[in-house]
């Protein structure tokens, strides 16, 4: 059974050999389980989600041009802190950066608060080895609102905490940046996630202390948590599945276009080493890419890796649902038997004289 492959109706164990694991993963989440709330989460989320929808009211009606124009460059900045920093660089290590490339990663991933790069990659590597199970820290299997918000509302499921020592995390601790940052998260996190965007604003062009705070700070922080978080809900149960049919990670076209290129979940979930997370036929869509690959130009990225034609077009084929798209005859996905099999007629004459 190749990885990240398996039925929907076994044990939910992910490898043949892991049979350790059999007796405390199941597919179907423990009924047993007492959820235990964290009610200091449950409020802060709350005023979050309030004071940015504020802020929404304010950046219509009450915010300077600068905001609204520079807000939306402020929000993809954040989120590919997670998407190009926490995610492909520290998660799954999908390509290399040198040390001015990994600084502003580190920054943008600090400006997106998500906690610290070695907890997030932590929690992440666990989601794709135990993937919807109870050791899944965001287990979509226990519905869309625990997978999107839900799981930072309530104490983790022992299991997180048991199979979360077995991940591998020595690359991480013999990183120096990303122990700097966990070793001074709580200082950096505030002025970086907080502070500065509040400053910028006011100082820069003018702008009030309510709508850089509202705007520039609590929209922008929240508006990003949302769109990533929207990669472990929806993206886990609607879509299509062309890669992988039996697992339930999909490529969900809703809001593809602010997730800044982490829409495409099923292909991320078979190869997870992809540093595009997508084929290159949806580079338009995928911001993160773009971003990496100016950067593997310059030569800041560099050992980027990825998934050759005949390894996608065997995986297709050996377990994609069939909604794989193929745009026409002649495109690079079409199966060489269907165009073996074809019929084609009125075949142009060529004069042989
Ligand atoms: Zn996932
Ligand atoms: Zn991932």
């Amino acid at each position: 059974m190749p990885p990240n492959s398996y039925p929907t109706d076994t044990t939910g164990v992910l490898f043949e050999g892991d049979t350790a694991a059999a007796t405390v993963l199941k597919k179907i989440p423990d009924p047993n389980h007492k959820l235990e709330l964290l009610w200091l989460n449950i409020t802060l989320f709350t005023i979050l989600h309030v004071s940015s929808l504020y802020g929404v009211w304010l950046l219509f009606t009450a915010a300077k041009w600068q905001t609204v124009v520079l807000f939306p460059a402020a929000l993809v900045l954040t989120i590919l802190g997670i998407s190009g920093g926490a995610h492909r660089l520290w998660a799954h290590r999908t390509f290399k950066a040198n040390t001015p490339l990994r600084l502003i990663f580190m920054f943008l991933n600090t400006l997106a608060f998500q906690d610290a790069v070695y907890y997030w990659a932590r929690d992440h590597r666990l989601h794709h080895k135990y993937s919807e199970t109870d050791a899944d820290p965001y287990n979509s299997q226990r519905g869309w609102f625990f997978a999107h918000i839900g799981w930072l509302c309530c104490k983790k499921h022992p299991d997180v905490t048991i199979k979360g020592r077995d991940i591998d995390l020595s690359d991480l601790r013999n990183d120096k940046l990303v122990m700097f940052q966990k070793k001074h998260y709580l200082i950096l996190m505030p002025l970086i996630c907080f502070v500065l965007p509040t400053v910028v604003p006011m100082y820069y062009w003018g702008e009030s202390l309510i709508c850089s705070w509202s705007c520039f700070t609590l929209l922008r922080w929240c508006a990003s948590l949302n769109i990533v978080w929207l990669v472990n809900s929806s993206a886990h149960m609607y879509g299509k599945r062309p890669y992988d049919k039996n697992i339930s990670p999909t490529d969900e076209a809703f809001l593809i276009w602010f997730r800044v290129g982490e829409g495409y979940h099923n292909y991320h979930h078979v190869f997870p080493w992809d540093y595009k997370s997508a084929e290159l036929g949806k580079y338009s869509r995928d911001a993160t890419t773009y971003f990496i690959d100016f950067f593997a130009r310059i030569g800041w990225a560099y050992d980027l890796k990825s998934v050759s034609t005949e390894m996608l077009r065997q995986r297709i084929k050996r377990t994609g649902d069939g909604s794989h798209p193929v745009w026409g005859w002649g495109d690079k996905d079409q199966p060489q038997e269907d165009i073996a099999d074809t019929t084609i007629t009125h075949r142009l004459k060529v004069n042989a004289s």
